[in-house]
């Protein structure tokens, strides 16, 4: 069976697609109240962050578009220290969606949420003409914790940049698969609660955190230097790529520095706490090829040390990236 213009009615069909496969998948004592809107009991400082995603192929290797538009929201929740709580979920269909394929995803998106802790409070369904495809919006709210002030603007000379693991992952990924290129790179998709978790909870000095998306590390970099006022010096002999991805990115002329992941972050702490953030990366399985990447210095923007001694500049991703890709 598969979705027809008369899934987007508001009519029996809706209500059927409702019943069917959204409330069976994200039953919660505030969604089942069915009203206009979720009533939410919540007290402190609130982190919001929305995000749509697009991916295509919606189902890959490692994950598929409901998992990825749970981890996605999550992770830029986690990243400012707060404790992701409630999400929305917006889905925009195309008619010709087979049905069980969205009953896949959406139940994949439940489990997501509920083992990243979060409930799903309010949804959306609109059905458009097209060929099948599905998109998916997410708002997700977290709190922060009293006197928790994580923020790219906060890093200062001397912090050390941590890497939680191999980049380029996702984006070599679905590349494949759009290029119809057979091999076994799988995405990192993930929501990274309990890495987060384990340096908040050790007390490590975190000033910054960032998710690895698109535009890659050498973006992310370039965002955080000019947020915190200062520059930032890479070591290229210490970048994690697994050896899969390196081949398929040599063979593409892809830099893994601005490939994007799904599941990986960096973590800028200071520096006498360095050396432990990185066991307690390693401990987790989403870090176990964590890295001490870079340091915070004086001066401005982001430089690599290449590995013949020299340095380079390294820029923001310019242009077009690979589209599609979250
Ligand atoms: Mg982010």
């Amino acid at each position: 069976m598969r979705i027809d213009m008369s899934h987007g009615s508001g009519g029996k069909a809706s209500a059927e697609l409702m019943k069917d496969i959204f409330a069976k998948h994200y039953s919660n004592d505030i969604l089942n109240k069915m009203e206009d809107a979720a009533v939410l009991e919540l007290h402190g400082r609130i982190a919001c962050s929305t995000d749509s995603f697009v991916v295509t192929p919606v189902v890959f290797n490692g994950g598929d578009i409901g998992k990825l538009s749970v981890c996605g929201t999550v992770n830029d929740l986690l990243m400012m220290g707060a404790e992701p709580k409630y999400m929305t979920a917006a889905f925009i269909l195309e008619e010709g969606l087979e049905m069980s394929l969205l009953d896949q995803i959406v139940s994949s998106m439940a489990k997501t949420a509920d083992e990243a802790g979060v409930k799903i409070i309010s949804g959306d369904t609109k059905v458009v003409e097209g060929k099948g495809g599905l998109y998916i919006n997410t708002t997700g709210i977290g709190l922060i914790p009293a006197g928790r002030e994580i923020s790219a603007g906060n890093c200062s000379e001397s912090d050390v940049v941590l890497l939680s693991g191999n980049l380029g992952d996702h984006h070599a990924c679905i590349l494949s698969a759009r290029m119809g290129i057979k091999n076994d790179i799988k995405s990192d998709c993930a929501c990274l609660n309990r890495l987060v978790n384990s340096l908040l909870e050790n007390n490590i000095g975190i000033k910054a955190m960032r998710d690895i998306t698109r535009g890659g590390l050498g973006t992310v970099l370039n965002e955080i230097a000019d947020a915190s006022k200062c520059g930032i010096e890479m070591i290229e002999d210490a970048l994690p790529v697994h050896p899969e991805v390196r081949g398929f990115s040599d063979i593409l002329g892809l830099d893994p520095l601005y490939m994007g992941n799904e599941g990986k972050m960096i973590a800028v702490v200071e520096a006498e706490d360095a050396e432990k953030a990185l066991a307690l990366m390693k401990q987790n399985e989403d870090g176990k090829d964590a890295a001490i990447i870079a340091r915070v210095i004086c001066g401005k923007g982001v430089v690599m040390r290449t590995r013949l001694g020299g340095s380079r500049v390294v820029d923001v991703l310019y242009g077009e990236g690979l589209p599609r890709i979250c």
